[in-house]
């Protein structure tokens, strides 16, 4: 059965980067009717903060990324435990007690003499005696895995096929000093144990993989399939990593993004599929295909988001947004007929306030010193409100008769006086829902 994981260490807020991998994951897993599974990789008790972990959670709830099982590595410590007892008694796992500095030297010296910075393997040569006695002076040493030197393949789902050199790779430390397990040992583990069948993630990790698929056999797990996406960079190329910050899905959220919007763009992304404003997860799942995506680096422009959301928003019936409508005042009677005109005129719902408060207060008059006797003139024959989807058609053919102008020397005017703008919504159409004209007087 397939089953697939997002992984995030709850370090932080989840961004679009982390969305691609959440997403790839999720619609693997319901395409194929199998378990998508949220793990949590809190192993690192001073970075993770619970504050990340209820964030992710509602993100992920925000997007309607629903999880079949929760899991947490910090409750899984006892697993890991285990397998670091087996890797030591097949002879994979040695203890080595080098300090930062001296391992930044070694490598410093490698790169000196052309070679690439790989671990050594002194800490292999250490007798019993001279361990115990690092271990009195320096306390707990790091526990490396040994890895076998030979080249490790695999076919990636979008890099294709993939072979790294072993050799060219240091002994991963699986396990601190201070006994704290890493990362690398920790996803093995729960991947095996969990029956992870595919893993997406980011082409930061295609080292990683190498090594995890030698743990993964060491420890006598089945290698599941991997797929490694592209990194994300901004519209021109640029390196997005700094700017992943200020792209967090809450943040996207606030600034009224929609979540069809981001999904449809999110799972196309970087693919030879075209994006296309989706209405139904459905429909996402069902044209989703991993081997469509390229390798190359995706360029992401967060601006593609706002056309997405205003056709999303268009397409909605006044009553799905009846939340937002009633919390900036709309009378239950007037939404679907506010709701008909504004949309057209809106990028997110955060905009439906201003045009709410167009109707209910008026504008004040936007009027060119050329139109003051126009206006003065015009706004004489506008009735008093309540104003029906007639009366914009009725008064501007008395302004017409009254004063000679037509076409847009007539309209735009009156628009302007009306709503104190160049542009906006349909005017027989808005005119019904104002409540002031204050040009009127
Ligand atoms: N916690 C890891 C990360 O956020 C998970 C990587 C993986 O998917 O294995 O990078």
């Amino acid at each position: 059965m397939t089953t697939t994981r997002f992984a995030p260490s709850p370090t932080g807020y989840i961004h679009v980067g982390n969305l691609r991998t959440a997403l790839m994951n999720y619609l693997i897993a319901r395409k194929a009717g199998g378990t998508f599974i949220l793990r949590i990789d809190d192993t690192d008790p001073e970075r993770s903060k619970e504050e990340y972990v209820d964030a992710i959670k509602q993100d992920l709830e925000w997007l309607g990324l629903s999880w079949d099982k929760l899991e947490r590595q910090s409750e899984r410590l006892d697993r890991y435990v285990a397998a670091a007892d087996k890797l030591r008694e097949i002879g994979r796992f040695y203890e080595a007690f080098e300090t930062p500095t001296e391992l930044d030297l070694k490598r410093k010296k490698q790169l000196n003499m052309g070679k690439p910075p790989v671990y050594d393997r002194a800490a292999l040569a250490l007798s019993d005696e001279e361990k115990a006695a690092l271990r009195a002076e320096r306390g707990d040493g790091v526990w490396r895995f040994k890895l076998d030197h030979q080249r490790i393949e695999w076919t990636d789902g979008i890099l294709g096929d993939i072979s790294i050199d072993a050799a060219s790779v240091s002994d991963p430390v699986l396990i601190r000093g201070d006994g704290q397990f890493l990362y690398t040992l920790a996803s093995v583990v729960d991947d095996t144990e969990m029956g992870v069948t595919h893993v997406v993630r980011g082409s930061d990790h295609v080292t990683n993989t190498a090594t995890q698929i030698q743990i993964i056999e060491a420890l006598g797990g089945t290698v599941p399939s991997f797929a490694h996406h592209s990194l994300l960079t901004g519209p021109q190329g640029e390196a997005l990593s700094k700017r992943l910050g200020t792209l967090a899905l809450r943040d996207l959220r606030e600034a009224g993004v929609k979540p069809m919007a981001l999904l449809s763009l999110m799972a196309r992304l970087g693919s030879s599929d075209p994006v296309e404003l989706r209405s139904e997860m459905a429909e996402l799942i069902e044209g989703f295909d991993i081997n469509r995506f390229g390798a190359a680096p995706t360029k992401f422009d967060v601006e593609d988001l706002y056309p997405l959301t205003a056709r999303h928003l268009q397409s909605l019936p006044a009553e799905a947004v009846s939340a937002e409508l009633e919390a900036i005042g709309v009378p239950a009677e007037k939404q679907a007929s506010f709701w008909d005109v504004a949309k057209e005129n809106i990028t997110t719902l955060n905009d439906l306030a201003g045009w709410w408060q167009l109707c209910r207060d008026g504008a004040e008059p936007l009027v060119a010193d050329e139109d003051k006797d126009f206006i003065a003139e015009a706004m004489a024959l506008l009735p008093e409100g309540p104003y029906d989807t007639e009366s914009w058609k009725t008064w501007t053919t008395a302004v017409k008769e009254a004063t000679g102008r037509k076409g847009k020397g007539l309209f735009m005017p009156l628009r302007k006086a009306v709503t104190g703008m160049e542009r906006g919504p349909d005017m027989s159409a808005l005119l019904p829902l104002m409540e002031k004209v204050r040009a009127r007087g």
